[in-house]
């Protein structure tokens, strides 16, 4: 079945106009991802909207205090003035605290159950209890496998409490080996039932579309790597991968799949996907733009750039369980430091006019700014926001649209230069191949195309009578004239599949299967009755041979009998063809 980029007909440009055809569809896909693009930037909008109560119920103070010998929930809500409540939690070090809450907004029914949430961090145990109006202490104390089970998406960890007799006022945790990276006990909020589903199903959608377009930009990147096996590509597939896999752990969905995961596990998996992700865009980065932008000290530094991402995943891997907090630190700060390199590498691509930075630019600026944000909150220079780890999800949806965008745009100039290659190797390859005179297939290409053939062959070869004369009648030019014509005389005998060629100056040659040759007569007839310039006349004499032509041996011998039956024309008076014996018999 015809396709739409298949050509009208067979023409010497055929090729390059189905891949200028081809080149278009690219165009027409590229305004597709931008469609795409506009629709997800006004679902993301709206669902950020919505989110807002993603974040779901109110936000709860607190206070921390180490936990000391004997220390108990009961004695713990029953001293208040242990803690401390002015210090921020990030300036304690690694350990083991009771964080208290302040007193719970008064609920309007009492009965109804709540949701403690908080962020899910990097701690070894974590228990949460709460206290009724009635001095009643309900509590959960978990392990990191049973923390696992209380993560709702989003990464949030959740307790839910169901008052019997009063309402409750006030919550407390425990939390052992608490590394503090971010804080003790982060983000803590109460919610209701209604707002807990409700955010469920709103981060399910989200992450379900996220996952979706990831996975099947991955498949699209892999089939177009499949078939032009740019580098860039597949670093590319390479981000999309890791993402594809943080979107999981992140997003705590890996939790609800594997609920025997330790949590802290989990977290690790964040870092080593981030990591590795990191080092895929970095490449990508290095092979995107032209080689002659990057060469030098830019390349060494994303070279070496990734491939500290690359080890730091290794050893997140490896040593992550023990090593948490220094491992976490330099994370932070290699995470810091790549902005700071991609805008050098941005700087440079300016100053040496890449055709593709704006490209670059508007497909990795959100991601890059959302790193410059959570890589100065991972040093804790700005505070804990829930956006900041959610929003991520949303400036590498962005990025990936435009980004395919990018690629295909990027894959359309490849294919333009490709053709345009193609189209001057097609013209070249012709120009060698022909006569520039006449246009017909010069003798090596001739040679070339009629051996070896598979069966005998019928060899006829021309030669204009008295061509000097002509040249002396009417010049070297006029010559050239008569040549053309008498070139033109024999195409337009030659059936398909008969070979015409000029063997030099005035001599030419037809080639092929018996049944497919010209009446030898009829051809002398045609000459005689051309019409040249300055009303001359010209008569040629054929020389005709039959016989195999396998090899490079046939040839020689067929040839040769061929020239001595135009030699026998010639001087049997010509204006005639002589025809040797087969070449068979001989
Ligand atoms: P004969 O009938 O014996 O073939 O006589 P002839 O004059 O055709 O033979 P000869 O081989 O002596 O002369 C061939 C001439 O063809 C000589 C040369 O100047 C002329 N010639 C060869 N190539 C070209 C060309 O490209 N253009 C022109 N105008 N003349 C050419
Ligand atoms: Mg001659
Ligand atoms: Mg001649």
């Amino acid at each position: 079945m015809a396709g739409v980029c298949d050509p009208p007909g067979a023409t010497p440009l055929t090729k390059y106009w189905r891949l200028e055809c081809e080149a278009g569809r690219m165009m027409w896909s590229c305004r597709t991802v931008l469609f795409a693009l506009l629709l997800a930037i006004g679902v993301f909008g709206a669902a950020s909207a919505r989110a807002q109560a993603g974040v779901v119920g109110a936000t709860l103070s607190t206070c921390v205090a180490r936990i000391a010998p004997g220390d108990s929930p009961r004695t713990m809500f029953a001293r208040p003035d242990r803690f401390d409540c002015t210090t921020p939690q990030t300036a304690y070090a690694r350990g083991d605290y009771w964080v208290l809450s302040g007193p719970l907004p008064a609920a309007t029914d009492g009965s109804r159950p709540i949701r403690v949430r908080q962020a899910s961090v990097w701690q070894d145990r974590l228990a949460v209890y709460a206290l009724a109006a009635d001095g009643r202490i309900t509590g959960v104390a978990n392990d990191q496998v049973g923390i696992s089970r209380h993560v709702r998406l989003g990464a949030v960890v959740e307790h839910r409490f169901a008052p019997s007799t009063a309402p409750i006022v006030r919550l407390l945790w425990r939390i052992d080996g608490a590394s503090n990276l971010r804080g003790i006990v982060v983000g803590p909020r109460i919610a209701s039932d209604v707002d807990s589903i409700r955010s469920d199903l709103l981060f399910a959608a989200f992450y379900a579309a996220f996952i979706g377009l990831v996975g099947g930009l991955l498949i699209y990147n892999l089939a177009l790597w499949n078939v032009l096996r740019h580098d860039f590509q597949l670093a590319y597939c390479g981000v999309l991968g890791c993402l594809l896999f943080y979107a999981l752990s992140s997003s705590g969905a890996l939790a609800w799949m594997l609920p025997s995961v330790e949590n802290n596990r989990r977290i690790l998996l964040n870092y080593v996907v981030l990591c590795w992700g990191m080092s895929a865009a970095l490449t990508f980065c290095a092979h995107f733009f032209e080689t002659r932008i990057l060469e030098g000290w830019p390349q060494r530094l994303i070279a070496v750039t990734s491939w500290t991402f690359g080890v730091l995943g290794v050893l997140f891997m490896a040593v992550g369980a023990f090593a948490i907090t220094p491992l976490d630190r330099l994370y932070s700060l290699v995470m810091f430091a790549s902005p700071a390199i991609v805008l050098a590498v941005l700087w440079r691509a300016w100053q040496r006019q890449s055709r593709f930075l704006w490209l670059f630019l508007i497909s990795w600026i959100s991601p890059f700014a959302m790193l410059a944000v959570r890589s100065s909150y991972n040093l804790g220079l700005v505070p804990w926001s829930f956006w900041i780890d959610n929003s991520t999800l949303v400036a590498m949806a962005i990025e990936t649209l435009v980004a395919s965008m990018a690629i295909a745009h990027r894959i359309l100039m490849l294919s333009r230069e490709r053709d345009e290659a193609v189209r001057q190797e097609a013209i070249s390859r012709e120009l060698a191949d022909t006569d520039p005179l006449t246009g017909l297939l010069n003798r090596r290409a001739f040679l070339a195309r009629a051996i070896p053939a598979d069966g005998p062959r019928t060899l006829m070869l021309f030669d204009i009578d008295h061509f000097k004369q002509v040249n002396d009648t009417i010049g070297h030019d006029g010559g050239d004239e008569v040549l053309r014509l008498f070139a033109r005389t024999l195409r337009y005998y030659a059936l398909p599949g008969v070979l015409v060629a000029r063997m030099g100056g005035e001599e030419f040659a037809l080639l092929g299967e018996e049944g497919a040759m010209p009446d030898p007569e009829l051809m002398l007839a045609s000459v005689r009755a051309e019409r040249l310039p300055f009303d001359l006349r010209i008569t040629s004499s054929i020389g005709i041979c039959h016989g195999p032509l396998a090899d490079e041996n046939d040839w020689k011998r067929l040839y040769r009998l061929a020239d001595q039956a135009l030699f026998q024309a010639k001087t049997a008076g010509r204006d005639r063809a002589g025809r040797a014996p087969s070449a068979i018999a001989a």
